[in-house]
This record gives structure tokens, sequence and C-alpha cells, in this order.
């Protein structure tokens, strides 16, 4: 018999509540959930909460799931978290084709074919997490990948059921109707559904939906402080510069792979050229999706540079900041991210656009993969550069709500996004927490911003603090977990 296409995903070693409460600024968020805790798990009693998603890494949604299994499972609710999976190369294929109707984009032809195989590989999950689920659990079911779920499972179990949407856009287009109409049958069987913004509500799911802002875990390893002698452990360990002197830990078990000149992706040897960790560093840290706009801000960069090359400026003045001012553009392996078949390609269109740049340009840019494989140093690999950087870009042309732009305001860094995507536009508030453009892919207004910023050292300092006191104030998740504490307890039987 051939191996579960469903999987659980095992999630270990996490700080207990008792280490957040440890810190005083987080102890009254603990305590509040704790109360709120108390009551939800006197009404589900035994009910397991079933979290349902496409992959275990790679993601926003990879990367909140395993925060709230812990946080559940300290509560002492019965928590697991299970992936689908597809032996048919063409399902995440046609679900990433679906992913970018939801946001706008993309041929909105779909037709019988799709369906089918969408409710095939559904069908075959759905059958093995028959025989795990008890009738009364509670299913929550993460994005559209996983939608039909629910539906398929409705007519054998009476199960709670949630269906959590991590995407949208705040317009309409061909697009997003075809997206709409291929998921409309599988909507009926959820009792409620969850978006992370009022905007991205569809119509038909109007009166049964509710908005939960997402959050982060600032114990993590991936947003937990790390002293400038850890930073630069990890920036070593990882590939990311020239250790210093002998490493206490040695090389992670994967370091990031830099593309070089020659075209080719492979560790760093020799110096560090880059100087990462002097100069000032403008760092986009995404999927290699086309709607996270690389491409566009990597011209704008180029831009930039080509206008400031003199590195004869005065010391301290802002036309130095400009000269020495560094890109870096960090994201997964491609192909580690099982439901991002698109990856390779967009990864291919930023090399050939690096490529094609003067090498005095190319030498300030780093374009990097790093590896996912070992999830607690992937994490701190991206911590790790997120608080190396001067200022943090999103330059999302789409963006549901962007964990990237939280992670780095929750560091007290100043970020650089758009006012077009919705999920951006929802944290970071315009000359306070950092800047949004109009248009992500205009890119002299890019250049424009991104000169603008880097040239006053002061203010950048003023708008992190203020991000640092949003995010610590609106999106960690102690508030996101009491949000969905409150609808699980309105769903479920008095
Ligand atoms: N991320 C990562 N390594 C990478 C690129 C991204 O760990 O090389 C993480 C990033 O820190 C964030 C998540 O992946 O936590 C991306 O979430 P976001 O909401 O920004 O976008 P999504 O990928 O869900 O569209």
């Amino acid at each position: 018999m051939s191996a579960n296409l469903l999987q659980r995903v095992p999630v270990a070693g996490a700080p207990a509540m008792e280490e957040y409460a440890g810190y005083a600024h987080l102890a009254p968020a603990v305590a509040e959930l704790r109360a709120e805790g108390r009551e939800l798990l006197a009404r589900l009693g035994s009910r397991t909460v079933w979290l349902v998603n496409s992959t275990a890494v790679g993601g926003g949604v990879a990367e909140m799931l395993p925060t709230i299994v812990r946080f559940l499972r300290n509560l002492g609710i019965r928590t697991e978290w299970v992936t689908i999976g597809s032996r048919e190369s063409g399902f995440f294929e046609l679900t990433k084709h679906v992913h970018n109707l939801v946001h706008g984009e993309g041929d909105p032809e779909l037709g019988d074919a799709e369906r089918r195989l969408f409710e095939r590989v559904n069908q075959e999950n759905a059958q093995t997490l028959a025989s795990w689920v008890r009738t009364d659990d509670i299913l929550v079911v993460h994005e559209p990948q996983p939608l039909p779920l629910a539906f398929m499972l409705r007519d054998r179990l009476s199960l709670a059921a949630v269906w959590r949407c991590h995407i949208g856009v705040d317009t309409e287009n061909a697009a997003t109707r075809a997206a709409w109409s291929f998921l409309d049958p599988y909507l009926t069987a959820y009792d409620r559904a969850v978006f992370s913004a009022p905007e991205y509500i569809p119509p038909r799911l109007a009166g049964r939906a509710t908005v939960i802002l997402p959050g982060i875990d600032p114990l993590a390893s991936k947003n937990r402080d790390l002293s400038i002698r850890d930073t630069i452990e990890v920036l070593s360990s990882s590939g990311m510069i020239l250790s210093p002197g002998p490493m206490v830990g040695g090389y992670f078990a994967q370091r990031s792979r830099w593309l070089h000149a020659d075209g080719t992706f492979r560790h760093r040897e020799g110096p560090d050229g880059f100087a990462l960790l002097s100069r000032p560093l403008v760092t986009q840290v995404s999927r290699w999706d086309r709607l996270k706009g690389f491409l566009p801000l990597l011209r704008a960069f180029a831009r930039l540079k080509a206008a400031h090359a003199s590195t004869a400026a005065e010391p301290g003045t802002p036309a130095r900041s400009l000269a020495l001012a560094g890109l870096l553009l960090a994201g997964p392996d491609p192909g580690s991210v099982q439901d991002d078949p698109e990856a390779a390609g967009v990864l291919e269109e930023l090399r050939a656009a690096y490529l094609a740049l003067p090498t005095s340009i190319q030498s300030q840019i780093a374009i990097v993969t790093t590896p996912l494989h070992h999830p607690e140093e992937s994490a701190l690999l991206v911590n790790a550069l997120q608080r190396a950087s001067t200022i943090v870009v999103q330059n999302s042309l789409r963006e549901g709500f962007g964990l990237t732009i939280t992670e780095a305001m929750w560091k007290g860094l100043p970020v650089l996004s758009n006012s077009r995507a919705c999920g951006p536009r929802q944290q970071i508030r315009d000359g306070m927490d950092g800047m949004l453009v109009r248009d992500p892919e205009d890119e002299g207004e890019l250049e424009r911003a991104l000169a603008t910023m880097l040239a006053d050292a002061q203010r950048l300092r003023a708008w992190g603090r203020t991000a640092q006191r949003r995010a610590f104030e609106e999106f960690l998740v102690f508030r996101q977990l009491r949000q969905w504490g409150r609808l699980l307890l309105a769903m479920l039987p008095v």
C-alpha cells in the first residue's frame, strides 16, 4: 500500500507559557490569554483542533502554524497539524494558479479537468483524515489548496469547520471572479471563514466571515532578541559573512548560496567583499514569487546605485550612505516549498536581470538562497538578516498580510512597502513606521523612496521605534489567539 499523502507535522521544542510570562512586557498579554484559554478548554473538553494546510515549510502559514499549535497545547487544548500532499505534480501548479487568480492575476480559464484534479487529490487526503478525526473535533483549514476537505468529510462526520484564507485583494476582476467561482462549491461546508482584511471577504461569505490579523511569536527563533555576538555567529554559521575568528558552533547543516558573477549559486568562499555588516543594508526576504516584487526592487536599487556611485562623499553625509548602501534579496532554496512551483522561474528572471548589470553594481547586490530543511537554523538566519538590516523592504504587488513586515517592525526596523497591497497598508503608517510607495512597479518612485530613507539615519531610527511599538501593541500572537478562542467558543454547543 502506498504511503499517506496526508502528514502529521511534529511540533517540538518551544518556550512554555511560563517563559513568556517571565518577560515584564509580555506578562499581561499572557495572563489575558490564559484566562480566556481556560474557558475555551472547559468547553472544548477532549475535542481535538485539527489545523490543515499544504506545506510544513516556506511562507507565512507554515510560519504561523507551529506557534499556534504550541500555544494551544500549552493551554491544554488537543491540537494537531497536518499537511495535505499530492502524487500528481499538476496539483500544486493548479493551486498556485488559483492562488494567483485570488490575487487578481493570471488566466481565468479553469475547466472540468482542473476541478477533477483538485477534487481527486483532496479526496485521497480526505480519506486518511476521516480515519484520524473524531466526529465532534474541529477542523481549521488554511488556504485554498485543502479547501474541499470539509465538504468531503461533512457527509460522514459532524465536524465544526473553519476556513482560514490568508490571501486576497481589495479589487475584483475576471481573475478573482474565476477563482471564487472555482472555490464556491466547497465554501458551504464551513461554519465560519476567517480573513486578514474586511476587503478580502467575498460576498458569498458575508455574514459568516471574521477578520483576524495574523500575529508573530516574540520568542520564536525568528523573532527573539539576538545579541551582537549571536547575530555574528548566525551569519557566520550560515555562510552570510566570513567569521571574524574560529566559530564555536561551526557551520550550520546547510549554508546559504549566493548568486555569483558567473551565474551560478554557490556557497561564498574567501573574503567578505559584500561587507554585509558595515554598509547600510536594504533587505527583502520572501518566497521567490512574482507578486513579491523582487524584480522592480532590484532595478530600482540598480538605478539608485548608478546615480550615487561616488564613495568619495564625506563620512557621515547622506551621499555617503547612498553610495555605500547594499541590497540583499533572500528567499528559500527553490524546490523546498512544496506548494510554490513558480519559485525557480522567478529566481531565474532575477538571475538574468542581475547578470545584465555592470559588475560595479552587481558587487553591491546579494541574491541569496536560504535552506529550509532545518527550521531552527533557517529561522535564526532570517532573524539575523533582518537585524543586520538598515531598512526592510516588502515590495509585494499583492500581499495578504506580510509577516516579513511584522517581523521587521518587531525588530525595530523601518519598512518600505506600498499602499497598493492591502496587507502592508494595514501594518505600516506612511511616514510613521516607514514609507509606502504608491506603485511597487514604478522603479523611479521606489528609487526615490529608498534614497529618502537612506539619507536620514535619525529619522529611520525614529520610524523603527514607532514600528516596534505598533508591532508590540497590535501584531503579537496573544491577540490573535484570543480572537481565535472567541471564534471557536461561538461555534461550540453551549
Ligand atoms: N521566510 C523564511 N525564509 C525565507 C523567506 C521567507 O523563513 O527565505 C519566512 C518569512 O520570515 C515569513 C514567511 O516566510 O515568516 C513569509 O510570510 P509572508 O506573510 O511575508 O508571505 P507569504 O510567503 O505567506 O506570502
